[in-house]
């Protein structure tokens, strides 16, 4: 890409910028790079605003600055064993908290303590007409106004460029487990899914490999209670449950979307379906989320476009963001207007 590259380094700069160019695509460590398309585009890099501005454990927040890598808020929240339990993905390959809250993306955590917009209490970000935006708050107990911060969550960068985040976080669990629940056919798999979901286990994580028959449980908290929730699933399904030694590489492998290391490109599209069983793909969320590694894009839109639903290509490049079915509505189109009359976002 050539596009010209500008790195405002306080928000005074990113005002600036923003007024300077006709169009902007703002860029974290693009490590989704589908999602920041550009010819004709000014593309405004968040990378030198970064750095956790406060970290308040008592009150379980933090704020920092959005081109901060998610690493780094990983490590510091670890160190007083605390968590963001969406699981964010793409961590290694450097995901910067704008990224994360402009792409809707969460892991496999969501299931039990909801996704990205659950965790965002407060934002800053500038409007396509230069204004700085403060909306949300720093607190946890905040219900004041209409929750924009949450609104930003998927934007994929077309309403504003963020420039602060604020996010409520847990206290990590003491310890983890994996099952791995060993299936006879895609409708047994399915069954078992469900069974997990509605079930009184409150578990951490379902997910599943289709293609390999098996449903992944992972459970979460002191190690006894764990051992009494494993003992009890396997009795439920006895013979067919065993525990997953590897687990910490294979719960890296969904969230960093290397899973299928062979494909070019994973996407994410918000259902689960019989379609997808001749691709190699990734069930999450209790069989809402399929990650589909793929290397024939094309033919994936198309399939999507017949089901009627979006895919969000999150791992490779690609022309587009979305492929598949692209809803849009009046009120989705108004509030792009509202926030940003000038048309400098992306479409
Ligand atoms: C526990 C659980 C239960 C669920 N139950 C259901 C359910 O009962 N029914 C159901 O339908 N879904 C269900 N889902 C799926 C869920 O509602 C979402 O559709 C899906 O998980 C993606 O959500 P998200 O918040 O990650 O991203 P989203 O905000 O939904 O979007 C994903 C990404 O795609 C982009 N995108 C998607 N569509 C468009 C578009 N038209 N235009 C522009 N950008 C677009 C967004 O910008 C975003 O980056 C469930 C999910 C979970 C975790």
């Amino acid at each position: 890409m050539n596009e010209p590259l500008l790195k405002p380094t306080c928000e005074s700069d990113l005002v600036d910028a923003i007024a300077s160019c006709e169009h902007v695509v703002a860029i974290g460590n693009r490590t989704k790079p589908a999602m920041s398309p550009g010819s004709g585009v000014t593309l405004v890099s968040l990378s030198a605003m970064t750095g956790i501005i406060e970290y308040e454990p008592s009150e379980f927040t933090f704020t920092a600055r959005s081109g901060t890598r998610i690493d780094e808020v990983r490590d510091v929240l670890s160190e007083r064993n605390q968590y963001l339990p969406f699981d964010p993905m793409l961590v290694d390959a450097g995901a910067t908290l704008g990224g994360t809250v402009a792409s809707g993306l969460s892991g496999p955590g969501r299931f039990r303590f909801g996704g990205v917009r659950d965790f965002i209490i407060g934002c800053v970000f500038v409007s396509g007409d230069g204004k700085v935006i403060r909306s949300g708050g720093k607190v946890v107990k905040n219900a004041a106004g209409f929750d924009i911060p949450k609104l930003m969550v998927g934007s994929l960068g077309r309403l504003g460029v963020m420039t602060e985040l604020t996010f409520k976080v847990f206290p990590k669990p003491l310890s983890t487990l994996t099952l791995s629940v060993a299936c006879e056919s895609y409708t047994q798999l399915i069954d078992r899914i469900q069974q997990a979901a509605s079930s009184r286990w409150e578990l951490d994580a379902i997910d599943a490999r289709p293609n390999e028959l098996k449903v992944l449980l992972r459970i979460a908290g002191p190690q006894e209670a764990n051992q009494a929730i494993a003992s009890e699933i396997t009795s439920r399904w006895t013979g067919d449950v065993s525990e997953l030694e590897s687990c910490e590489a294979f719960w890296h492998s969904v969230t960093e979307l290397t899973f299928a290391p062979h494909r070019s490109h994973v996407v994410k599209v918000p259902t689960a379906s019989t379609v997808f069983s001749s691709l190699d793909h990734h069930v999450s969320a209790a069989g809402n989320v399929t990650w589909i590694a793929t290397d024939d894009v094309t033919d994936l839109d198309a399939k999507l476009t017949k089901l009627g639903v979006p895919g969000l290509v999150v791992r490779g490049e690609w022309s587009a963001s979305i492929v598949g079915k692209i809803h849009t509505s009046h009120m989705s189109r108004n509030i792009k207007t509202a926030m940003e009359p000038h048309g400098r976002f992306p479409g």
